[in-house]
C-alpha cells in the first residue's frame, strides 16, 4: 500500500469516480482540481448498463439509483418525415445485461461522487488548484501546481484532466484534440414546458441529414433534457458558450414541426464544439497514467464517456490490488486492460454519428437496416459494450 498519496489531476467524474475508487482500497489521495468549486456543466448524462456495476463497486448504486430517471425505451424517428425508424424497450436491459439503462443530471451525479469521497478515509480534495507539470523519478512523481503553490509529491499522477489535459501534453504530447465539424447545443425545458405530443419518458432522437436532436427526462421527471448537434464549422474551438439561436435555427430548418416546437421553446442554449482522438497506446509512462477523456475523449453519440471514465477508476484500483500494490507495474496493466475497449467506443461513436446524420438513401438504407432488427437483435448488438467488463483484480 502506497504511504505518499496518489495525486489525481483533476475533479470531474472521472477524477472523483479515481479518488473514489484508490480511496476505497485503502490508498491515500491527493485531488486537486482548477476549478474554485466542483461542478458539472450541461444537464444530462445517460447511464449504460455497463456503468451500473462500476457503481457498485464504488459503493454508490443506491445514491445513483435515488437521483436518476428510468426511462422505458430508446426510440429513434426521422427528423424529417417523422417516421420511427426503431424502438428499443429498456426493460429488458436489466433481464440481460442485470444491470438498467438510466439517465441523471450531472450536478447529481457528480454530487453523489462528491459526497461518496469526502467521506471516504484518506480521500483529500482541493480545489482553486491547477496541475501544470510533473516530474518523475524512480520513487515517485513531484506534480507541479501553479506559480507560489508548493509542489506536492505522490506515489503516482493520475491524469484525470480532461479533454484539453496538461497531463497528457506533457505524457504523449500529440497536441489539441481533432475538432470533428459537430456542435452541441444543450438545454433544459422544465417538463411542463414541453410541447403536447412529445413522450416524456424515453430516450427519443431525432436523426436528421447533419443534425440531430436528443431529449430525455431528468430529475424524477421534472425536466426535459435537449441535445441539438449540427455539423458546422463555424466555430473551431469552444467550449460551454452561449449558443447562437438563429444559427441553430438555420440547421434544423427543414425538420419535423414537432422537432422545432421543442427548439423553440429554449431561450439560452449553451453550446459545445465536439471534439475527440483517434485511439492510441502510450497512456501510461512510470507512474504517470491518463484516465477518463484526458486518456480516450470520444464524440458522445454512444453516451459512454462518463461511463468508460467509471471504469478506467475501477479497473485502475483493481490493478494497483492485482499487482500488490506495485503502481509502477500496475499502470501498464491499466492501460493494457483499457485501450482496445475504450478505443472501440471511441470509433464506434464516430460511426454512430454517421448513422445519425445520413440523410438521401443512406438514410433510407439506416431505416431499412434498423426496421429489420427485433428488440432482442438490438439489445445483443449492444453486447459487447453493456455486459460488464472483466479484468484481473476484479471481484467474482
Ligand atoms: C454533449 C455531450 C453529451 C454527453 N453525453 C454523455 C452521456 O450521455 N453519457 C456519458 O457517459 N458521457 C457523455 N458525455 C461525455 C462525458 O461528459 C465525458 O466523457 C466525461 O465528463 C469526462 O469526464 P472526465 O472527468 O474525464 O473529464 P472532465 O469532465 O472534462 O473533467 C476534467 C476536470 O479536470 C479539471 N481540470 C482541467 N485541467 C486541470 C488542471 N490542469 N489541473 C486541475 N484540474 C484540471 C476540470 O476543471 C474538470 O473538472 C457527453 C459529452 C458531451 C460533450
Amino acid at each position: 500500500m502506497a504511504h505518499e498519496p496518489i495525486v489525481i489531476a483533476g475533479g470531474g467524474i472521472g477524477g472523483l469516480g479515481a479518488a473514489l475508487a484508490l480511496g476505497r482500497a485503502g490508498h491515500p489521495v491527493r485531488l486537486f482540481e482548477r476549478a474554485e468549486e466542483f461542478r458539472e456543466i450541461g444537464a444530462g448524462i445517460q447511464l449504460g448498463p455497463n456503468i451500473w456495476a462500476m457503481f457498485d463497486r464504488l459503493g454508490v448504486q443506491d445514491a445513483m439509483a435515488a437521483q436518476a430517471a428510468f426511462p422505458t425505451a430508446l426510440v429513434m424517428r426521422c427528423a424529417v418525415h417523422g417516421h420511427e425508424v426503431t424502438r428499443v424497450p429498456l426493460d429488458g436491459m436489466r433481464e440481460r445485461y442485470g444491470e438498467p439503462y438510466a439517465v441523471i443530471h450531472r450536478g447529481d451525479m457528480l454530487q453523489v461522487l462528491l459526497e461518496a469521497c469526502r467521506a471516504t478515509p484518506g480521500v483529500t480534495l482541493e480545489t482553486g488548484h491547477t496541475v501544470t507539470g510533473y516530474v518523475q523519478d524512480a520513487g515517485g512523481v513531484t506534480v507541479q501546481l501553479e506559480e507560489a503553490v508548493p509542489a506536492a509529491r505522490g506515489a503516482a499522477l493520475i491524469g484525470c484532466d480532461g479533454l484539453w489535459s496538461k497531463v497528457r501534453a506533457q505524457l504523449v504530447g500529440d497536441g489539441p484534440p481533432a475538432v470533428s465539424g459537430h456542435i452541441a447545443y444543450r438545454a433544459v425545458l422544465p417538463m411542463a414546458a414541453v410541447p403536447e405530443g412529445i413522450p416524456r419518458d424515453v430516450v427519443q432522437l431525432w436523426a436528421g441529414p447533419r443534425l440531430h436532436l436528443v431529449h430525455y427526462p431528468l430529475r424524477r421527471g421534472e425536466l426535459m433534457n435537449l441535445v441539438a448537434v449540427f455539423h458546422s464549422s463555424h466555430y473551431h474551438e469552444g467550449w460551454d458558450e452561449a449558443g447562437d439561436t438563429a444559427l441553430l435555427w438555420r440547421h434544423f430548418e427543414g425538420t419535423r414541426p414537432e422537432v422545432r416546437a421543442l427548439l423553440e421553446r429554449i431561450e439560452t442554449w449553451r453550446f459545445w464544439v465536439l471534439c475527440d482522438r483517434e485511439p492510441k497506446r502510450g497512456w501510461t509512462q512510470g507512474r504517470v497514467a491518463l484516465l477518463g477523456d484526458a486518456a480516450h475523449p470520444m464524440l458522445q453519440y454512444l453516451a459512454q464517456g462518463a461511463n468508460m471514465a467509471l471504469e478506467d477508476a475501477v479497473c485502475l484500483a483493481d490493478q494497483i490490488g492485482a499487482q500488490g500494490g506495485d503502481i509502477a507495474a500496475a499502470l501498464p496493466a491499466y492501460e493494457a486492460h483499457r485501450v482496445l475497449r475504450a478505443g472501440r467506443v471511441q470509433i464506434t461513436a464516430r460511426i454512430f454519428g454517421d448513422i445519425y446524420h445520413a440523410g438521401g438513401v443512406r438514410a433510407e438504407l439506416r431505416d431499412q437496416w434498423l426496421a429489420d432488427r427485433d428488440p432482442v437483435t438490438a439489445r445483443e448488438a449492444m453486447a459487447w459494450l453493456y455486459e460488464t467488463p472483466r479484468w484481473p483484480g476484479a471481484p467474482g
